[in-house]
C-alpha cells in the first residue's frame, strides 16, 4: 500500500545527528517541514538546525519510540544504527529507507553476499572468523588483499592491507579478531559513485557517475561528471538501478565502485543514504541528494537531477585546524575571495585529524577545472 504523501508543515525524525543529517534537516527546513534528530550527543551538526534535539542511547527503545512516535516518518544519516533501533522506530512510524536495507548494507559480509548472490560485480572476497580462516582466505583471494571488519566500518577504519603473507598477524590482531571479510586489492584506474534515489512508487533519478579520490581511506576529492567513457557511466547507472530495485530502496543511496584497469566495473560498497560524494549536488544540481531524500521519504515526486554544470568537492578535514602543534583558524577570506567556492561548514566545535569538518565545491566549465578551483580553493586555508 503506498502511504499518504507527508507535506510541508510534517515533522521528519532522523536518526544520527552529523553532517549528513544537518544538510537534510538544512533542506528539509527549506520546505517547510519541522525536524526532530536523534543520537547520544548534544549540540551537534544535526541539532543544530532541528527543531528538537533528543539526547538518548541508541539502545534506549523507549526513547527510540517516544522519538518516532512524534513524527510523521523516521529516516537514518548514517547506517551503524542498531537494527532494534529501527524496528523500535518502526513500531510509531514509517521508516525510510526500511530497516532491513539498513540491515544488509551495515554489515559487509552480509551486503557482498547479497550482491553476488543477486549476480552484481563485486571484488574477489571470503569470509574470515578465526586465524585459520585468515589463511584459507589469503591461498584462494591470493596477495595483496585487504582485510576488514564485517561491522561497523567507515572511512577506511577497521581496513588492514595484507601485501605478504608476514603481514596476516597484525592484520587479524587490526581487526581485533572480529569477524571480518579478506578482499582482493583491485589495481583501479579510479573510484566513482553513483548517488542514486528510488521512491516508494518505483521512480528512479540519478546524478550520474561521480569522479572520487581518496587519500587515506576517507575521501577527500569527487568530480562530475566523472571523466570516463559514456558507456561505462550508463553501466554504473543500470547497476545502481538494479541494486535498489533489488533491495526495494525508499530514499537515497550511493553505490561506490571501482573502475578497474580492465575496464570492469567493481562494486565496492552500498550506503543507503546521501554520501559524501554527493555533496556537491546542492550547488550544482536543480535538485539535492538532501532534497531527494527527503521527497522520497516524504512520498512526493522526486525532482530534477540536472547538473548545471561540471561540478567539483573537496573535504575539509580537521588536519587543516591542527598544525604545527597548534589550533589555527583556517584563512576562510583567502578561499572565498574565489568567487566560484562555496563554503560548507557543519558547525562541529572541535577539529581533529581525520575529522570531517565541512567541504568547498566549485563550478566551472570542465570538470577538470572544477577540481583544480575546489584544490585551489582548499591549500588557500592555509597557505
Ligand atoms: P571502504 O571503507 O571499503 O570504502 O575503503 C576505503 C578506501 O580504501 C576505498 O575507497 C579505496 O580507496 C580503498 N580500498 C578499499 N578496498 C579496496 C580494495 N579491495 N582494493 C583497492 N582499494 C581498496
Amino acid at each position: 500500500m503506498i502511504m499518504q504523501p507527508i507535506l510541508p508543515g510534517a515533522t521528519i525524525g532522523v536518526l544520527g545527528s552529523g553532517q549528513l543529517g544537518r544538510m537534510f534537516a538544512i533542506a528539509a527546513r527549506r520546505m517547510g517541514y519541522r525536524v526532530h534528530t536523534f543520537s547520544p550527543e548534544f549540540d551537534t551538526p544535526t541539532g543544530q538546525i532541528s527543531d528538537v534535539e533528543i539526547n538518548a542511547a541508541y539502545h534506549d527503545l523507549d526513547a527510540v519510540r517516544n522519538f518516532a512516535r512524534n513524527v510523521a516518518a523516521v529516516t537514518f544519516e548514517f547506517e551503524n544504527v542498531p537494527a532494534a533501533t529501527a524496528a523500535a522506530a518502526a513500531e510509531k512510524a514509517p521508516v525510510r529507507p526500511a530497516g532491513e536495507v539498513l540491515h544488509i548494507t551495515q554489515h559487509r559480509l552480509r551486503e557482498k553476499t547479497f550482491l553476488e548472490t543477486h549476480g552484481f560485480p563485486v571484488t574477489r572476497f571470503a569470509a574470515v572468523r578465526s586465524r585459520q580462516e585468515l589463511d584459507d582466505a589469503i591461498a584462494r583471494i591470493q596477495l595483496p588483499a585487504i582485510l576488514k571488519t564485517a561491522g561497523f566500518g567507515y572511512d577506511g577504519k577497521g581496513q588492514f592491507r595484507i601485501a605478504r603473507p608476514g603481514d596476516a598477524d597484525a592484520a587479524w590482531q587490526g581487526v581485533g579478531g572480529q569477524e571480518a571479510v579478506l578482499e582482493a586489492m583491485v589495481d583501479f584506474e579510479f573510484e566513482m559513485s553513483v548517488v542514486a534515489v528510488r521512491s516508494e512508487s518505483g521512480a528512479f533519478e540519478h546524478y550520474g557517475a561521480i569522479r572520487n579520490d581518496h587519500v587515506g581511506g576517507i575521501l577527500d576529492v569527487s568530480i562530475a561528471p566523472a571523466p570516463c567513457d559514456d558507456r561505462i557511466a550508463r553501466e554504473a547507472v543500470e547497476i545502481a538501478r538494479s541494486v535498489m530495485e533489488e533491495l526495494s530502496v525508499v530514499g537515497v543511496l550511493c553505490t561506490e565502485f571501482f573502475l578497474a584497469r580492465d575496464g570492469r566495473l567493481l562494486i565496492n560498497e552500498l550506503a543507503p543514504r546521501p554520501h559524501n560524494s554527493g555533496h556537491l549536488t546542492i550547488d550544482a544540481c536543480v535538485t539535492s541528494q538532501f532534497e531527494q531524500q527527503l521527497r522520497a521519504v516524504c512520498g512526493l515526486p522526486l525532482g530534477s537531477t540536472y547538473r548545471c554544470r561540471p561540478s567539483a568537492m573537496a573535504n575539509l578535514l580537521g588536519d587543516l585546524w591542527c598544525r604545527r602543534d597548534a589550533m589555527v583558524e583556517p584563512d576562510w577570506n583567502s578561499t572565498l575571495a574565489i568567487p566560484d567556492a562555496k563554503l560548507h561548514l557543519y558547525g562541529k566545535a572541535q577539529a581533529r585529524p581525520g575529522r570531517k569538518m565541512g567541504h568547498i565545491t566549485a563550478g566551472a566549465e570542465t570538470p577538470a577545472e572544477a577540481g583544480r578551483i575546489v584544490r585551489e580553493a582548499r591549500e588557500r586555508l592555509t597557505a
